[in-house]
């Protein structure tokens, strides 16, 4: 019958304007933003932070300035340059920090290669997107202090990755620890 495409979607229409008021949650598939948010999937992601652990963003980062994320980014957004001195991170073990570490992310390009390529878990990608800003400098390019977010904060936007990374890093410390008890029987026993 002539025009009972047009009866039917206006239906439909009219069916899922009603279902707006009566069963929100299944028919409103949208939300007034910015007054309300939906909350950012685990696997979504705009731009990289540098984690760190403990208190203190400057003493905890994990970032150990080996510069793997910098040779790799492929639009080399990354500027690192590495400490003089090794400095005791938040546990008290010496390791060298970077002294700049900066990413122009009026360049990067989201594709998560410094994540994938770092041996210390100490780089995300954050899911923060209300970032523009017109001072390109002062805006875009973040130094490592405004890079620097806690681990709490990793696992609060990325639960699964950051629950995961946790139990590899207990099970690392647990065999480094395993390896210097044995290093030091054997050396007692000789
Ligand atoms: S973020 Fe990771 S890969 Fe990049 S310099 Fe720091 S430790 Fe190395
Ligand atoms: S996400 Fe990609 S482009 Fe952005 S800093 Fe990391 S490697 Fe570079």
């Amino acid at each position: 019958m002539i025009g009972s495409g047009i009866v039917k979607g206006m239906a439909q229409t009219a069916k899922n304007f009603a279902g707006t008021y009566i069963a929100p949650r299944k028919y409103l598939v949208t939300v007034e933003y910015p007054e309300e948010r939906l909350p950012a999937k685990e696997n979504a992601r705009n731009f990289p932070f540098l984690v760190f652990d403990g208190d203190d963003p400057e003493a905890g980062l994990r970032c150990v300035a080996c510069r793997i994320c910098e040779k790799e980014c492929p639009p080399q957004c990354i500027y690192i340059e590495k400490d003089k001195e090794k400095k005791p991170d938040y546990v008290g073990k010496m390791q060298f920090q970077p002294s700049v570490f900066d990413i122009d992310i009026s360049v990067c390009m989201s594709c998560q290669i410094c994540v994938e390529v770092c041996p210390f878990d100490a780089i995300r990608m954050d899911t923060e997107f209300e970032l523009s800003n017109p001072d390109r400098f002062g805006g875009l390019l973040l130094d490592k202090r405004r890079l620097a977010k806690s681990n709490e904060y990793c696992a609060e936007i990325h639960p699964e990755e950051t629950e995961q990374t946790e139990a590899r890093r207990a099970e690392d410390v647990r065999k480094a620890v395993a390896k210097k008890q044995a290093r030091q029987q054997a050396a007692s026993s000789d």
